[in-house]
């Protein structure tokens, strides 16, 4: 029911507005009264909304009921009017409703009778009420969605990073402003079309990949590179599948960004690493032989004092030669050099001779150097500098993180299309937590055990680069305080 009501009785008999209003108040209702016609119109005209229902009643002098009905409606259209006529005046009372009075109480009635009329009225109005709410509910969420929809579509729209749709069967289902850019094609023809008709393999495998795997996949991530208007564009493509609340593939989302600029400065930093270090080399060389020669006696007597400190210079300028070495490999190595030289290696004579070279690094340290070799196995297709690179670094690595006492094994056999060589040792390992960063260039482990050993944390960085460039893996299980061990798979047959 409407709350708090407000009823205007409208009656020239004074007793009757008096008689409404007290049984009416006493119902918890506000009631007003006017004894005319023209003084009623004249409180609902200044307050329209004020009242909820109208006792009105039809034969008054001056301006008739029947009057105030017809205009009552111009005035306050959601005031329901419940007309008071005689006995005799039925037919009046039935035009009455005709004009939009909504009830009628014929004269006189009992209190309860009023009331009934009076509550079936307000019965209405609270369910007119509540539809209209309820309405205006409905138009407003309508309307949120659109706003919403409109919203997203605008914040889509005007990403920079392209935006690629594809449904399970591979179609495309949307495609924002940015990928028609990068793709060169406009939307309506690419939209509905399946992903292999994409311009651009790649991206179109990345995708497969992703509705192949599916759902368990947490995503896909490949560069790009594009020509477009004669120029090298190259993209990030990072597809994810999407899935509903029953995780299962509902399709796959691409983000496409633009890391050309990204690339160029990484060109940038290694051409000038490159060249710093290429400057580099010659000057500490020779600083390095001369303290040898120096150190040697042969440019005169030095003593034990100024031997020892030589010395320690010397060691310096080892070790920045080094340094200077790995930058230049590194330098080499990705600017994609480093696959040039690929020819037949005997992987065994190799690995025996590192291993040979390293024995008395081992020795020293008080560790034991195993090395197991299968008989017969294939040759493989590599650059013979680079990969005695690899693994002078890992067992170079095995040997000065194993604490003395320690075993370093070093096993090479043969698995499927792949010769498989274990470097393993009982050294200090790795914690979970560092182990997927030991790959990256200048990281090291930073613990005590590791404080006094010296290294640049390049080594490892190097030794992935020259593994992905002959199409191996490379792989490392650690458990700290019992040891690590990497495993590295070439491949026998070099796909090109
Ligand atoms: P360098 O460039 O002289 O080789 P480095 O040995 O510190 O320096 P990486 O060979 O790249 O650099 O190794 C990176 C880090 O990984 C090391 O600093 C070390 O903390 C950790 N690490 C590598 N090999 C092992 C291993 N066999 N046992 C324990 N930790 C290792
Ligand atoms: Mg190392």
């Amino acid at each position: 029911m409407v709350e708090n009501p407000t009823i205007i009785v409208i009656d020239d008999e004074a007793i009757m507005r008096d008689g409404s209003s007290r049984i009416l108040t006493k119902d918890k209702m506000a009631v007003v009264t006017a004894e005319n016609g023209e003084a009623g119109l004249e409180l609902v005209k200044e307050t329209p909304e004020k009242f909820d229902i109208m006792l009105l009643d039809l034969m008054m002098p001056g301006m008739s009921g029947m009057e105030v009905l017809e205009q009552v409606k111009g005035v306050a259209s959601s005031i329901l009017v419940i007309v008071v006529t005689g006995y005799a005046t039925v037919d009046t009372a039935v035009e009455a409703m005709k004009k939009g009075a909504y009830d009628f109480i014929p004269k006189p009635f009992t209190p309860d009778q009023l009331r009934i009329v009076v509550h079936r009225a307000l019965e209405k109005k609270a369910l007119e009420e509540e539809t209209k709410r309820l309405r205006e509910e409905a138009r407003k969420s309508l309307r949120d969605v659109a706003k919403e929809k409109s919203k997203t579509h605008t914040i889509i729209n005007s990403m920079t990073d392209g935006v690629l749709v594809v449904d399970k069967e591979g179609v495309m289902a949307l495609l924002n402003p940015a990928v028609t850019r990068f793709l060169s094609v406009s939307a309506e023809e690419a939209l509905g079309k399946a992903i292999d008709d994409v311009p651009l393999e790649k991206l179109s495998e990345t995708v497969k990949e992703v509705l192949e795997k599916g759902e368990n996949l947490s995503g896909v991530s490949q560069e790009i590179l594009l020509q477009k208007d004669g120029r090298d564009v190259f993209l990030r493509c990072h597809a994810v599948p999407v899935t509903d609340e029953d995780k299962s593939l509902l399709g796959c989302v691409a983000v496409l960004q633009d890391i050309t600029q990204l690339k160029e400065l990484e060109r940038m930093k290694a051409d000038f690493v490159a060249m710093v270090t290429h400057e580099l080399r010659a000057p500490v060389a020779a600083i390095e032989q001369q303290l040898t020669v120096i150190l040697k006696g042969l440019a005169g007597e030095i003593n034990e004092r100024q031997a020892k400190m030589l010395g320690r210079a010397k060691e310096r300028a080892k070790g920045l030669l080094d340094l200077v070495r790995d930058l230049l490999d590194l330098s080499k190595i990705e600017a994609g050099m480093q696959a040039q030289y690929m020819e037949p290696v005997e992987i065994g004579d190799m690995l025996s001779r590192v291993v040979e070279l390293m024995r008395s690094q081992a020795e020293q340290k008080g560790l034991t150097l195993e090395f197991e070799i299968e008989k017969t196995l294939p040759v493989i297709n590599a650059d013979p500098p680079n990969i005695e690179g690899v693994f002078t670094n890992l067992i170079s690595n095995a040997i000065k993180y194993t604490p003395e006492g320690g075993l370093v094994q070093v096993t090479c056999k043969r698995e499927g299309e792949y010769i498989r060589i274990d470097v393993k040792d009982t050294g200090i390992g790795i914690s979970e937590k560092a182990l997927p960063r030991i790959f990256e260039r200048f990281y090291r482990v930073k613990t005590e055990k590791t404080r006094q050993i010296v290294g640049t944390g390049l080594g490892l960085s190097i030794v992935k680069q020259v593994v992905d460039a002959h199409l191996g893996t490379i792989d490392v299980k650690s458990v700290e305080n019992q040891g690590t061990s990497f495993t590295v798979r070439l491949p026998t047959v070099l796909k090109s």
